[in-house]
């Protein structure tokens, strides 16, 4: 942020691709991201691109740019060869009892400049375009259910929204 002299986003100044698998370990890093930024699930400011790294592609989006942070591998490696890291690993997940052990290590982390934990590239265009939005609701055929107009399926002159068609197709296969 400080890099592309941006704030937290109020509104929709920013994005962030997360470079997080769905099985990745650290995925509080996801949620570092939402609060520091302000690039929101709810504001749908955020995707996960599964590439399994704790990095990140933050986009200004008022000025078309983008930077990219990795987590350094020397900070993964650190970390993962912890002992708190390695009793959680062994036992598959990160349970509360440990976090006591943790302490040291994030002791550690916060201590340290920034440039040790974070590899910072240079600032590249970037424009994500959005679609614009919809503010039609029509209630489906099927499930009567409200769904926006661009979600429904017209289907034997019945307007379904995706589940309903997705079950009628199962239906009549
Ligand atoms: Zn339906």
């Amino acid at each position: 942020m400080r890099q592309l002299a941006v704030g937290r986003a109020l509104d929709r100044e920013l994005f962030a691709f997360v470079e997080l698998g769905s099985d990745h370990y650290a995925q509080g890093f996801a949620d570092g991201v939402q609060f520091v930024t302000g690039c929101t699930f709810g504001k749908d400011l955020i995707v996960r691109i599964p590439h399994g790294k704790a990095s990140l592609r933050l986009v200004d989006q008022e000025k078309g740019r983008a930077i990219r942070v990795a987590l350094r591998p020397e900070a993964i490696e650190g970390v993962e060869q912890s002992n708190w890291f390695r009793t959680c690993s062994s036992t598959g997940r990160f349970a509360s009892e440990t976090d006591r052990a943790a302490n040291p290590l994030i002791a550690e982390i916060v201590a340290v400049p920034e440039e040790t934990l974070f590899a910072v590239g240079p600032v590249f265009p970037l424009r994500i375009e959005h679609p614009d939005p919809t503010f039609e609701s029509i209630r489906c055929d099927g499930c009567g259910e409200s769904v926006l107009t661009t979600y429904v399926r017209k289907v034997d002159g019945r307007h379904l929204c995706v589940a309903c068609e997705e079950r009628q197709r199962v239906k009549t296969r």
